[in-house]
């Protein structure tokens, strides 16, 4: 088992496998997009595939593969094909705008859960919040995700005035479907940085709509090491949780690193990337070169979020966009 030097046990990695999106979402990137990097900048495939043989080895368990949207780079299906062995868990983010196709094969596979992207079942809202009027192919993933049991997550940023009012709606599908809705703080990685100085939707604010329009809410027992608070509307079928990703209350259990589309490891959401894998690979370094500079980083990971952004560089703040991360 691998630890970091607070003793947190790392045993899920989140990788990007590319910074292109075929969405625009306002919380995540502003309306031009973002300045993608050139393709020869991002890990190619098989340096992905070298990486998580690596990784694996070491003991992670669980990789997320995320973007951008991982759906539009070409051939994404037949790498998961390559790699959906390595780890004991794979799971992948995805906006659903073109994945409906690929859920027979994510079910072949073994997938262990898709997350999904969805701030609203209001196809106004989702085209103010998305820029784009596509929100009925989401809903197509949606029902192919639900028909193949594939378990789903689906993911809702709040933000004030936007889709505040998709709280209870998006909530009431646990209704009739065994899915968990989680409810996210809005973090700055926008691509310009904090907009409101603050944030209004934090998870008690959340939280508190949940219960007044729910009196008998229960709480559940968190998973180990997960980031949601998790809640159980007595008679629906699913669950509801609320992410306190802004506000941080999870990080004395994080167990999990990030490799963005470049190559970059980040070993907390809000440093600026702390190990150029890409750089090191690309001059010939050893698996035992990469695993020492690995277990270096891990052994030098801040305790929290608050702690990351004081290490970036010239302590600039938080203002990339999530989709040179990948959430
Ligand atoms: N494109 C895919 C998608 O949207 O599901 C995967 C990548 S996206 C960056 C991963 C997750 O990050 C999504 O669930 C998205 O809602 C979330 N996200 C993006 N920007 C965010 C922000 N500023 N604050 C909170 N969550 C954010
Ligand atoms: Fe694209 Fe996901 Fe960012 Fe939306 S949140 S713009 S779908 S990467």
């Amino acid at each position: 088992m691998l630890y970091d030097n607070h003793g947190r046990p790392i045993t899920y990695l989140r990788l990007s496998v590319t910074d292109r999106c075929n969405l625009r979402c306002v919380y995540c990137m502003p309306a031009h997009g973002i300045d993608v990097m050139p393709k020869d900048e991002i890990l190619s495939f098989e340096e992905m595939e070298r990486l998580l043989h690596l990784v694996c080895a070491m003991g992670i368990t669980k990789v997320r593969i995320t973007g951008g949207e991982p759906f539009v780079r070409r051939d994404l299906i037949k790498f998961l094909w390559r790699i959906h062995h390595l780890p004991k868990e794979l799971h992948i983010t995805t906006n659903g705008l073109w994945s409906a196709q690929y859920v027979p094969e994510l079910k072949a596979m073994g997938i262990k859960g898709v997350n999904l992207s969805l701030d609203t079942l209001d196809r106004e809202r989702f085209q103010r919040i998305t820029r784009r009027n596509e929100l009925h192919k989401v809903m197509q993933t949606f029902y192919a995700l639900l028909n193949a049991e594939i378990p789903i997550k689906l993911n809702a940023v709040v933000m004030n005035g936007m889709n505040d009012v998709d709280i209870v709606p998006l909530a009431e599908l646990t209704k009739d479907y065994p899915i968990d809705v989680r409810f996210i703080e809005e973090m700055p990685f926008n691509g310009e940085g904090i907009s409101e100085p603050v944030l209004i939707w934090d998870y008690k604010k959340i939280l508190s709509v949940l219960n007044s329009h729910y009196p008998d809410l229960q709480k559940l027992d968190d998973a180990p090491h997960s980031t949601s608070m998790e809640y159980k509307i007595p008679g629906y079928k699913g669950t509801v949780g609320v992410i306190a990703a802004f506000s941080r209350t999870f990080c004395g259990t994080c167990n999990r690193i990030r490799v963005t589309a470049s190559g970059m490891l980040k070993t907390c959401l809000y440093d600026d990337g702390v190990l150029n894998i890409k750089t090191l690979m690309r001059s010939g370094a050893s698996d035992n070169d990469l695993q020492t500079a690995l277990l270096e980083a891990f052994n030098n990971r801040p305790k929290n979020g608050f702690e990351a952004e004081t290490r970036r560089q010239n302590f600039a703040p938080v203002s990339e966009s999530m989709s040179t991360i990948g959430g």
